[in-house]
């Protein structure tokens, strides 16, 4: 990891290598709606130990729910999931104790604008060697669909493994590069009858969904089907097993604010069979909770958790005896 080792404090928080964040009197963390000077971060994000992401609201909303109930962890009574975020209109975050669930939106550009306010989160609530994930969809090269493909580095659309960002002018590169351990640490939490295969390679990190990506069913099209497969094939054969949108800037940002980062994304389809995702929504839905289910298996295990998650127990234990309840209790004027 390039920044690693002047990016933290001995106690793992973040040191940031931006003086200007110091120097505001407060900084807005504009997209995410909260302040350093009008919220107290320490006090609601401190406790953070994990930040997952994925593209939509709510995907992050159920896994939220879903990590709720992985990790037992309570809310208090009369209390619920709340969107922390959704006063800016733009990223939706949920708070599960350790576990910080966000929204990232789609491509480049909208993951690294939250990537940059979600690292100054952690640094001004002082959490302690946050782990980021993305957790995303993604069209296989020669993986079906409903599999895993975890990534181990991030190349742009002409393999290249960094981020390129103009800034004031002059190209800045940023080396896409991911925690290999953490990589294999996620492949050996697969299980046997899981309904899912697990693959570490490449991802190919586009700046579109269709001639990005070599589809032929775009708005436009200058290139043949022979042409898309070779390319498709000549990838393959240079370690690349999958195709998504944000995973060079996830990658390069983590790395750059010295964070342990994992990309853990869904195949939707083999593109070397196709284009078009046409799976039904309702099996899609199934397949997008394959990441939750293995990123949770490495939470449950960070946090020491043995035992198999409980369905809580009912709140409401007797139906009947609710109903005598709520009678005595409804006021009669
Ligand atoms: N996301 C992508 O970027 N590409 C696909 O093919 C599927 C999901």
């Amino acid at each position: 990891m390039s920044g690693e080792r002047s990016m933290k404090n001995s106690d793992g928080s973040i040191k940031l290598r931006n003086p200007n964040v110091e120097n505001q009197e407060q900084d807005i963390l504009y997209h995410l709606a909260l302040g350093s000077g009008s919220h107290n971060l320490v006090e609601m994000f401190g406790d953070v130990r994990f930040v997952c992401m994925g593209g939509t609201p709510k995907r992050m909303e159920g896994f939220a729910h879903y990590i709720m109930k992985q990790i037992d962890y309570k809310l208090p009574s009369g209390t619920q999931l709340y969107d922390i975020s959704r006063m800016s209109y733009r990223y939706s975050m949920y708070k599960v104790g350790p576990v910080l669930c966000l929204s990232h939106g789609m491509g480049i550009p909208s993951v690294g604008i939250l990537l940059h306010e979600v690292i100054k989160l952690m640094y001004h609530a002082k959490c302690k060697d946050p782990v980021f994930f993305r957790l995303g969809t993604c069209g296989g090269i020669g993986i079906e669909g409903g599999n895993l493909a975890i990534s181990e580095s991030a190349v742009d659309g002409m393999m290249n493994p960094y981020l390129e960002l103009p800034i004031l002018g002059k190209m800045k590169r940023r080396p896409a590069t991911l925690d290999k351990e953490l990589c294999d640490e996620l492949k050996d939490l697969g299980k046997q009858d899981d309904p899912f295969t697990i693959d570490i390679g490449k991802t190919m990190c586009t700046y579109d969904f269709y001639e990005g990506q070599g589809r032929l069913d775009g708005a436009f099209c200058d290139y043949e089907e022979e042409e898309k497969i070779n390319f498709l094939k000549k990838i393959r054969q240079d370690g690349v097993i999958n195709m998504e949108m944000e995973s060079l800037c996830f990658a390069a940002l983590c790395n750059e604010a010295g964070i342990r980062s994992a990309v853990i994304c869904v195949t939707l389809l083999n593109r070397l069979n196709g284009d078009q995702v046409s799976t039904p929504k309702e099996t899609l839905n199934k397949w997008q909770e394959y990441p939750q289910m293995l990123v949770a298996r490495y939470i449950r295990k960070e946090l020491g958790l043995q035992n198999p998650p409980q369905d809580h127990p009912q709140v409401v234990k007797d139906l009947r005896k609710l109903g005598i309840v709520r009678q005595e209790s409804a006021s009669f004027e």
